[in-house]
């Protein structure tokens, strides 16, 4: 075990580490603010697994028909040499009918085991250097690859749903195949923000790679593929080429943030206790936002938290935006009926201000 490994063994407590994925390292940067969320991805754990094993509790899963859905219509694309996947290039003039060359990863090394994720890593650096070095051999698609993620001086192995280039392509952009149901301008705005920040994970890891061989980062470039659903179909629509400069740089930002840093994450942690401690995960400073139940499952908890401090968030985000100068509450009331001590401050006193006016003309409104 390396040394980093051995102090996140010490920080999980005892709690098996487990892969955080694409998936939850995007999580993190959907609340920059959160410290509680970004050590424990840092710890190599997830909230659904401190909801487990710390708190004892069943997390939120998604629904078993939803579960079905997307697990089948990723390997509708993925299976069968990707041949759904070509198709949907294909037909959006992305490769051509000679650019046939796919190799699957998960096929070369399938299996949980050790050696054979080690063996889908070794594989897909290979295949990535291939392109790096211009070799006309370079797959065209290449379908599961796993790539090393460093994240604060610790690896993160993650799995990506495919790579693709056309010949003439410089280099892959990542793709991820989601199972929503493409509604086109009413496609949920926000789950096609975390799709795209879920495959921009993935160019960070392309980017870290091009590095390690003495390359520069931006090789890797900053588009990245989506494929969703035709509504009530498996048919692919894809979505290519997206510009993800800003969930590259919301990723970027999420994660130099602090703790950017092991000895960060263990100043968090007080002597002889770790993360399988209750009362460590309660006092970790975190950011309650009402999107947190759309990804994380330690939302009820933290809302929860948010409750018994008073904090303006739990009445939406628009309130606590409006309400932050009083901090909580309490102090809100204090200020709308006058009964606390008065204004610390302009901004309080503006709120008060704002807070009375509001109540006149609800007044008024009430009783005629
Ligand atoms: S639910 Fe809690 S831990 Fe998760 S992101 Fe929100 S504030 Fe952070």
């Amino acid at each position: 075990m390396t040394p980093a490994n051995a102090r996140l063994a010490r920080l999980r407590g005892g709690i098996a580490p487990v892969e955080v994925g694409a998936r939850g390292i995007e999580s993190v940067a959907r609340n920059t603010g959160c410290v509680r969320l970004r050590a424990i991805v840092i710890a190599g754990l997830t909230p659904t697994e401190i909801i487990k094993h710390v708190f004892g509790m069943q997390p939120d899963i998604m629904s078993p028909f939803a579960m079905t859905l997307s697990q089948a219509y990723e390997r509708r694309l993925l299976d069968n040499g990707g041949s759904s996947l070509l198709t949907a290039y294909r037909e959006k003039q992305m490769l051509t009918q000679l650019e046939v060359k796919v190799s699957s990863v998960a096929n070369h090394a399938p299996g949980g085991s050790s050696f054979a994720q080690h063996q889908r890593v070794l594989e897909t650096q290979r295949l990535v250097d291939l392109k790096l070095r211009g070799d006309p051999l370079a797959p065209n698609l290449i379908l599961n690859p796993r790539l090393p993620l460093m994240l604060v001086g610790v690896t993160h192995p993650i799995e990506l749903d495919y790579l693709v280039a056309s010949d003439r392509d410089p280099f892959y952009r990542v793709g991820v195949i989601k199972s929503y149901a493409d509604r086109g301008g009413k496609t949920d705005k926000s789950d096609i923000r975390a799709a795209l920040r879920e495959a921009a994970v993935g160019t960070l890891a392309l980017g870290q790679h091009i590095v390690s061989r003495g390359g520069d980062q931006a090789f890797a470039g900053d588009r990245v593929d989506m494929v969703l659903r035709a509504p009530g179909s498996f048919i692919p629509r894809l979505f290519p080429a997206n510009r993800a400069e800003s969930e590259l740089a919301s990723l970027t930002r999420a994660l130099s943030a602090a703790p950017a840093d092991l000895d960060h994450v263990e100043r968090l942690v007080p002597a002889n206790t770790s993360f399988a401690d209750r009362a460590v995960i309660d006092q970790l400073p975190n950011n309650y936002r009402s999107n947190c139940k759309e990804h994380c499952a330690l939302w009820e908890h933290c809302r929860a938290q948010a409750l018994s401090a008073g904090l303006p968030i739990i009445l939406g985000d628009q309130a606590s935006e409006q309400l932050a100068a009083a901090g909580s509450i309490a102090r809100v009331i204090d200020l709308l009926d006058g009964s606390g001590r008065p204004p610390d401050n302009p901004a309080e006193a503006s709120l008060a201000s704002d807070l009375r006016a509001a109540s006149a003309l609800l007044d008024r409104i009430a009783n005629g």
